[in-house]
């Protein structure tokens, strides 16, 4: 499905596709429609499965049309942390730059003076945590009349923080007549009471809790052109900490490029792949696992069945074909609870392989940005990564699209840590938990035991000619008259 299919307008897509998103999650496939016609929604999602776009991006169509008046936002968003709060309201900032919104954010630990002059000025998105408001609209500030859209972010955790009839006294001050979306991680009784007492004939929609393998993985994906791959790989071991790594390739032939180039570039690097004797591969991994080589470069097949415990990152120099195996390359880093990480490097042909991936593992890889390369996006749809558009052109002659390269700072995950200011309140205190720091990385499940009903290779196998998952496959074993590039000089 696309965000096209979804109903949303040409200037919320255009901003998304900006930001690397090719394609929406589940929960935004489910949501962002409902949201549209007016329904109200009770969404059973996590964070890390996109629920913040399934609210923020139908609400933005919704909003473009009407204009707010002083102090009588048209929509409001309860969230239960400061974090949180500041998240959404930077996602509307990135996803509504092609509207002309206006938008306030009100939290504990910032000034009053700066907030109430926002309101002034009339806002289409009201962003705040239940304590301020409450504060806000009993002096007065905040006239809730006008409000048609309300959004109840992480009910669980606002039941958790003890915020529930907060919650409940603000919704009594806005009118009945209204749309209103409740996200909750799970659907506890007192949740269950809430949807009951406050929507109007909902549709619930959920999600699994994303299905990550790796709990410790922070991901993340860079898209650039093919040409600047090796580059770039290159750029990102020498930013990242890498105290060792494996390196993926699709196929056996480029493992065998890629290592030599590492070599010749002066990295302490190895290679791994099917075609190497047992010796060789075993002095190989040996060596790596002593430290005398820090990059190992190798295919899916020959990294099956290792188990190293403290790898520090994994490079998916290629987006791998098999959604699966992007889990099981991932899953070399992260083990043993240490933190890992896990960098995938796109370019614009792989949009239909990272779609997959994501709807895998039931979430986005985050993009980032690498300064000074060129970030095009990714493609929808069929494409042909064996022959190697360098041209940039894709096999159906649609031109790859090249944005001008996003903003430097390479990002992993953005989340905003409160500061800490003179407390006033007890809810204020509790937004103030820190606990949001470092949750977007750890709430993935572990992985479920591999291939459903297929058991992985164990390492001795790695010469055969067969795929991991037991068929004959291209990969490690792609026939030469395949592997010449027809475009290439
Ligand atoms: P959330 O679950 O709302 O906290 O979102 C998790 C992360 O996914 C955020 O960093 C979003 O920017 C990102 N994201 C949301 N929707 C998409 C999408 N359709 N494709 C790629 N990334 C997304």
């Amino acid at each position: 499905m696309t965000f096209e299919e979804l109903g949303l307008e040409p200037n919320t897509i255009k901003a998304i596709s900006e930001m690397g998103y090719t394609a929406p999650t589940p929960i935004q496939e489910q949501a962002i429609g409902l949201v549209l016609m007016g329904r109200d929604v009770m969404g059973i999602a996590q964070t890390g499965t996109g629920k913040t776009a399934s609210y923020t991006l139908p609400m933005i169509d919704i909003l473009s049309n009407g204009r707010a008046r002083a102090r009588m936002p048209r929509s409001l968003i309860l969230a239960p942390t400061r974090e949180l709060a500041a998240q959404v309201s930077e996602n509307f900032e990135q996803y509504g730059k092609y509207h002309k919104l206006s938008m306030a954010l009100l939290i504990g630990g910032e000034s009053f003076g700066d907030q109430e002059r926002a309101l002034d000025r009339g806002v289409d998105v009201l962003i705040a945590t239940p304590g301020r408001m409450m504060d806000l609209f009993e002096r007065g500030r905040i006239l809730l009349s006008d409000v048609r859209i309300l959004v109840i972010d992480e009910a669980d955790r606002m039941l958790d923080m003890g915020f529930i009839p907060d919650v409940e006294k603000i919704i009594g001050w806005l009118p009945p007549l209204r749309q209103t979306l409740l996200f909750s991680a799970t659907m506890a009784p007192e949740i269950k009471r809430l949807a009951d007492k406050f929507l109007s004939n909902p549709k619930t929609v959920s999600v699994a809790p994303p299905a990550s393998p790796a709990e410790l993985v922070a991901q993340s994906m860079v898209v650039v052109n093919d040409r600047d791959k090796r580059e770039t790989l290159r750029s990102l071991i020498k930013s990242e900490e890498v105290a060792n790594a494996f390196i993926f390739c699709n196929r056996k032939r480029d493992v065998a490029v890629l290592y030599r180039s590492l070599d010749r570039h002066g990295f302490s690097a190895g290679q791994l792949h099917g075609d190497m004797p047992q010796t060789q591969r075993t002095e190989t991994l040996d060596a790596f696992r002593k430290g005398e080589i820090k990059l190992l470069v190798c295919s899916d097949v020959a990294a099956r069945g290792l188990d190293i415990a403290d790898v520090s990152h994994v490079f998916n120099f290629d987006v791998p074909s098999h959604a699966e195996d992007y889990v099981h390359r991932i899953g070399r880093t992260g083990r043993a609870g240490r933190n890992g990480r896990a960098l995938t490097i796109a370019t614009p042909a792989d949009g239909r392989y990272v779609a997959a991936i994501q709807k895998l593992i039931g979430k986005p890889i985050p993009p980032m940005a690498l300064e000074g390369v060129e970030a095009p996006t990714l493609e929808e749809g069929e494409s042909d990564r064996r022959g190697g558009r360098r041209g940039g052109r894709s096999r159906g002659g649609k031109p790859t699209e090249t944005k001008p390269a996003r903003p430097a700072e390479p990002k992993v995950e953005k989340t905003v840590v409160a500061e800490a200011k003179p407390e006033t309140r007890p809810e204020e205190k509790a937004e103030r938990k820190p606990e949001r720091k470092t949750e977007r990385r750890t709430e993935s499940k572990p992985p479920r035991g591999g291939r459903r009903g297929r058991s992985p290779l164990p390492a001795d196998e790695v010469g055969e000619m067969t795929h991991a998952d037991d068929v004959l496959a291209f990969g490690d074993h792609m026939p030469g008259f395949l592997l010449r590039d027809p475009l290439a000089k």
